[in-house]
């Protein structure tokens, strides 16, 4: 789908967003106290719930159904009987590989069975795993052609918009494929990238997907913003933080951790990407890019968080990505395949203390 080819209705909704008429709904809004008793209730403002919360003159006068956004709940539903973990996957800085992890996390993801804790608890489930790909990196939308489904359509049915299906058990969202060609640039300021990002969590019909990863753009932006914002209610299990070795990087992800502790978003762990350099002809590991300050483990150690992984750079994984194939898939016997199979086995293990 592309913004002028797209089925009328998706298209006119991306491309109306930020202005498109809410319907107010009495609602619990994303930034109410905890046990706010709603919006429409008859104790809203005045019950002891509450007391300091901001939107507390509003509900008095019986303004807030018009001011505030039913979205973050209409979100959590809609999560809530789809998705069993969504996990954001961050870096402080451009050119760590975050789309490139995101994709092979993906496909190695899909490509897992479930932990047989889970499955033993329910005998009913399907031992394959499902995943789900947001892309909100609106302005460099890469999963399409990492995820080799480059200029397919998204399609509109009666429950919301389809995702692409890469495979039974991967499917992926992205702004890519509502562009009409693959070089035009996005440019788009905040409150439009807010709408579409609500748009993907609140439209999109994922089905039951046993994850959900969301591959942003780097740094702290808009996009960020706006997933806190409509993920509130829904809730996120946590973030995977990927940096490089080298000092430059591990600085700015050191802002990424703190923002996640600033804003209450759990760290899952940090994933240090290109930790050295395995020819893939003769094995021999050379290290590309020194670890000054010690690197991944350093930071996750200062942090006190998990080290989920360190995953050697390969230049076959570009190669894959590039093709939009599963790295795993080619090259199952590579140390960097390895890499991600551990790391796999750990995501699997935290969503399992979760599903169990
Ligand atoms: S003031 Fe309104 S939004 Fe805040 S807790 Fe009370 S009912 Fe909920």
């Amino acid at each position: 789908m592309t913004l002028e080819t797209a089925p009328e209705t998706a298209r006119s909704a991306v491309a109306t967003e930020g202005v498109a008429a809410e319907t107010p709904t009495p609602s619990v809004p994303a930034d109410a106290n905890a046990h706010c008793p709603g919006v429409g209730s008859e104790g809203a403002g005045q019950a002891d719930a509450c007391a300091g919360c901001p939107n507390q003159t509003f509900c008095k006068t019986g303004q807030a159904s018009k001011i505030i956004d039913p979205a973050p709940a209409e979100i959590a539903e809609r999560l809530r009987d789809s998705i069993g973990s969504t996990y954001l996957v961050l870096s402080g800085k451009g050119g760590v590989g975050k789309s490139t992890f995101t994709s092979q996390l993906a496909w190695a993801l899909s490509d897992s069975e479930k932990p047989e804790a889970v499955l033993a608890a329910n005998p009913d489930m399907e031992a394959e795993t499902t995943v789900a790909v947001l892309d909100v990196d609106i302005c460099g939308p890469s999963q399409p052609r990492m995820l080799g489904c480059e200029g397919e359509q998204v399609h509109q049915s009666q429950s919301g918009w389809s995702p692409v299906y890469v495979s039974d058990t991967l499917c992926v969202m992205s702004v890519g494929f509502m562009l009409p060609r693959n070089d035009e640039a996005v440019i788009w300021r905040g409150p439009r990238k807010n709408g579409l990002i609500k748009q993907f969590l609140r439209d999109v019909a994922w089905g039951p997907q046993d994850f959900l990863l969301v591959d942003t753009p780097p740094g702290t932006s808009d996009e960020h913003l706006s997933l806190l914002t409509y993920l509130k209610q829904a809730g996120i299990d946590g973030a995977i933080v990927l940096t490089t070795p080298q000092d430059v990087a591990c600085q700015d992800v050191r802002r990424i951790l703190t923002f996640c502790r600033k804003v209450g978003v759990p760290i899952v762990g940090i994933v240090e990407n290109m930790s050295t350099f395995v020819c893939p002809s003769c094995h021999q590991s050379s290290v590309i890019f020194p670890p000054t300050s010690g690197g991944g483990a350093a930071l996750a150690a200062e942090f006190g968080v998990p080290l989920l992984g360190q995953i050697p750079l390969d230049p076959r994984i570009g190669k894959a990505c590039d093709f939009g194939h599963s790295f795993l898939e080619e090259h199952p016997e590579s140390p960097a395949a390895e890499a991600y199979r551990s790391i796999v086995a750990k995501i699997q293990e935290i969503a399992a203390q979760k599903a169990t």
